[in-house]
């Protein structure tokens, strides 16, 4: 089926920001692909953005499994011959909810599932689907990161994150905004943008309901570097169009 629009691939799309960022992509006209762990909520998150009039396809792909990703990208192959949006959206939080966790207390199995699910796996998410992307006139691949990766504003007693030190998640943020960098080097004479997205602080299940920002609202840097223009910024870490400090 190919197709003039452009497609995004939304990973972690059954709920929170991907769902949101997946049904404002598709309100917007693009062909919204929805990542999710299993076949079965990626099939219910599609039908539902389907019943809103949104052209939205399904696709079980749990980020953490190499068998998902070499059958996703296939898939996408088959299906369209490209992708023009990666959102590496899928992420996980502290095991236990806390937010609060000593660095030296950090146990080995909290920093392999944490780093695992928001680094690892997003390395090999882009990894598998970058031909597919370099296919496209204007690549765009937006890395769900968190103001908590940021070290300068960690390193600054008085910033409004300092006393929020969750080391495993906020470290693996962090390793992620430096493969942003990084790619986005590596890809500076092509036309794909890599840019890192602090969506907020929003009421999500990883947010909790304290969270200040409801989730339309958290979805939106999402977009927005999805649907960067040619001359839009690539390497950078961005909030509602404002850049943070790595
Ligand atoms: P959420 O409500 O907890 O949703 C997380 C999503 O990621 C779920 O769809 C979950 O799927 C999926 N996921 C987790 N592991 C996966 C895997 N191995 N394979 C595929 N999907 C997987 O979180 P959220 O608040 O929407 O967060 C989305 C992103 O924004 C995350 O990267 C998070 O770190 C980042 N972020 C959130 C906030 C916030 O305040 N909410 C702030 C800063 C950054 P299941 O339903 O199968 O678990």
């Amino acid at each position: 089926m190919p197709t003039d629009k452009k497609v995004a691939l939304i990973t972690g799309a059954n709920r929170g920001i991907g769902f949101e960022t997946a049904r404002q992509l598709g309100q917007k006209g693009v062909t919204v692909v929805v990542g999710a762990r299993t076949l079965q909520s990626a099939e219910e998150s599609a039908a539902t953005l389907k019943a809103e009039g949104i052209e939205a396809v399904p696709l079980k792909l749990d980020v953490t499994k190499a068998q998902d990703r070499e059958g996703a990208a296939k898939t996408l192959t088959d299906k369209f011959g490209k992708l023009d949006i990666l959102v590496n959206n899928a992420g996980v939080g502290p095991q236990d909810g806390m937010f609060i966790v000593k660095a030296v207390n950090t146990t080995e199995e909290e920093l392999q599932n944490i780093f695992g699910t928001n680094l690892f796996a997003t390395i090999a998410v882009t990894r598998s689907f970058l031909p597919l992307l370099k296919k496209c006139e204007a690549g765009r691949i937006v890395n769900l990161s968190s103001i908590l990766g940021s070290l300068t504003l960690h390193a600054d007693p008085n910033s409004p994150i300092a006393s929020v030190k969750t080391f495993a998640y906020d470290a693996s943020k962090t390793a992620l905004n430096a493969f942003t960098i990084h790619l986005a080097a590596e890809l500076k004479d092509t036309k794909i943008k890599v840019n890192s997205a602090h969506p907020g602080w929003v009421k999500t299940e990883m947010g909790t309901d304290q969270a200040p920002m409801e989730i339309p609202e958290g979805a939106k840097t999402s977009v927005d570097l999805a649907l960067l223009g040619p001359d839009g910024p690539s390497g950078r870490f961005i909030h509602l169009g404002q850049e943070l400090p790595w």
